[in-house]
């Protein structure tokens, strides 16, 4: 590139102007560390880090839920140039095995709760030579706190460029293997200005975080937006809505910014603190990730959210486009309009753009979008063209240049030659009183090839049957677009981000349950 600045650290940075400061609220343990001292951890890991032989473009994996440790990683590992890979601690062994190969990390680090499944880790034969460490992040006598709690020499922030690497994000790999998105310490920086553009992010930010931190959501457009704006996130191991809603409904607790996706709106919304809450002393509500059901948009407007949806991918740092809630209101189902530097186009089978108003590919781009999947010139490959990234979303521009997801495209089936995006027959079914979650998708059918099941979470109380769901459903949509069967479930299954799992969805509902 002909102009090569340098990515400050953040830490260090903020360390410098307000070293008092918190910058992590450890909820879980009710550790708090200011930017002096988080400057300090992460100096000290990163002594140890470079100590044990590790340079620029190492990979230092974590495994741990929401704590503090996954920002000591980060920093640490970026403070001498190398790379964290943050592991999502609901996979097996196999699955983790799968990323720490992939990724070619030299280290894992592992918080205590995750000490067994390293050490398995560590002793299977394809990751011979893994280093481990184990952390503890109640503040135990473990080896990691030994190397926090030593003397050590200050280190000089690694001069990194756009193009260096600063994470590795793996998709979750719905489709087949997960596949690493390289975030670089540009990507970082431009969306940040994408998120900041949207919603003040500032030192008096105060945030909430309710996402995993091995995804892009909550480890970027939350957390790390809000810590190089100089604010404070507080963080807990799990999510539990009662005790979220509590932080978020009370104007005293400080908590003025929060992101979460649709399912944890939902699951706040069904604790009995919701109908008195006031969400009017917050700053930002941002939901998004999945599609949203509009009905909860409009619950949390009713209580004075300042509701912005968002949508966002691991391949674009997260944020793509956004939308404010009077917008959401008139726009029902749009995701707004792009992000400041995203380029966007929608794209038909032919590679040219589609007119206004007609469903085709979303393809993206700009400086916050990926250049290339880790160790994957295939699908690197398939997912460029002409510097563009492709989505795999199903999307439409209005005429006055609202975004409409349609569908994934890998969730879109085809009955009887016609194609059918289960996001449409969901949208019809969110509306209906009673069905508290549903989730449409496509199940093999001798007949048509494929056709629609619908999976439903009824609201307590509620009578509703399956021939009263297929009827609902005949008065709104086409006949292809009908499911032809309904199970009744107790919960969606979902991914650690709140997803539903159609693929779980589509393999437990083989075809002759599906037709039963
Ligand atoms: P994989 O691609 O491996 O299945 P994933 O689904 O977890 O992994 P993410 O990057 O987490 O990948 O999800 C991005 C996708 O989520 C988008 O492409 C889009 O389909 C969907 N999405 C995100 N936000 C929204 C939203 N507000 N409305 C509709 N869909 C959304």
């Amino acid at each position: 590139a002909s102009f090569v600045p340098l990515y400050r650290d953040p830490v260090r940075f903020h360390a410098e102007r307000r070293p008092q400061k918190i910058a992590i609220r450890d909820l879980s343990s009710g550790r708090a560390f200011s930017y002096a001292g988080l400057d300090q951890r992460v100096d000290r890991l990163a002594a140890h880090l470079r100590q044990v032989g590790l340079g620029p473009g190492d990979r230092v994996a974590v495994l741990s839920q929401n704590g503090p440790l996954v920002f000591e990683v980060q920093f640490g590992a970026n403070r001498i140039g190398a790379v964290m890979v943050p592991l999502n601690m609901r996979l097996a062994v196999p699955e983790l095995a799968y990323i720490l190969a992939d990724s070619g990390a030299a280290l894992l680090i592992a918080d205590a709760p995750f000490a067994e499944t390293a050490r398995q880790l560590a002793s299977l034969p394809q990751l011979v030579g893994l280093r481990l460490l184990i952390a503890d992040q109640t503040g135990g006598a473990e080896a990691y706190d030994r190397i926090l709690a030593a003397e050590a020499e200050r280190v000089a922030p690694y001069p990194a460029t756009h193009d260096d690497p600063c994470m590795i994000i793996y998709t979750s790999g719905t489709t087949g293997r997960p596949k690493g998105a390289v975030i670089t310490f540009g990507i970082m920086i431009w969306q940040y200005v994408n998120t900041t553009a949207i919603c003040a992010v500032t030192h008096r930010t105060v945030e909430l975080i309710l996402l995993p931190l091995f995804h892009i959501g909550g480890l970027n457009a939350n957390a790390n937006n809000t810590l190089r704006a100089g604010g404070t996130i507080l963080l807990s191991r799990v999510f539990d809505p009662a005790a979220a809603l509590a932080l978020l409904a009370d104007p005293e607790s400080g908590v003025n910014n929060v992101t979460g996706v649709p399912a944890q709106y939902q699951f706040m919304s069904y604790e009995p603190g919701f109908a008195e809450a006031d969400f009017s002393h917050l700053d930002y509500a941002g939901i998004g990730g999945a599609p949203t059901p509009v009905p909860v948009i409009v619950q949390y407007a009713e209580r004075n959210a300042p509701i912005f949806e968002g949508l966002g991918m691991t391949e674009a740092g997260p944020a793509i486009a956004s939308i404010d809630v009077e917008n959401v209101l008139r726009k029902r189902g749009s995701v707004g309009k792009p992000v400041i530097c995203v380029d966007l186009r929608i794209v038909g089978p032919d590679g040219r753009d589609v007119p206004t108003g007609a469903v085709g590919e979303m393809w993206l781009r700009g400086p916050n979008l990926i250049r290339s999947y880790w160790n994957n010139p295939p699908g690197s490959e398939n997912a460029f063209v002409d510097g563009w990234f492709r989505s795999g979303d199903m999307a439409r521009l209005d005429d006055e240049g609202f975004l409409f997801i349609v569908d994934r495209l890998k969730d879109m089936y085809i009955s009887g030659g016609e194609n059918v995006y289960p996001a449409e027959v969901e949208r019809v079914l969110q509306q209906v009183e009673g069905i508290r979650e549903v989730a449409v998708f496509g199940v093999p059918h001798p007949r048509w090839g494929e056709t629609g099941h619908a999976a439903v979470v009824l609201a307590p109380g509620s009578t509703l049957d399956e021939d009263r769901i297929i009827a609902i459903c005949r008065e709104a949509l086409a006949r292809y677009k009908l499911p032809s069967g309904v199970t009744f479930l107790e919960a969606l299954p979902r991914n650690a981000t709140g997803k539903i799992q159609k693929n779980v969805l589509r393999e437990r509902f083989s075809p002759a349950e599906a037709q039963e």
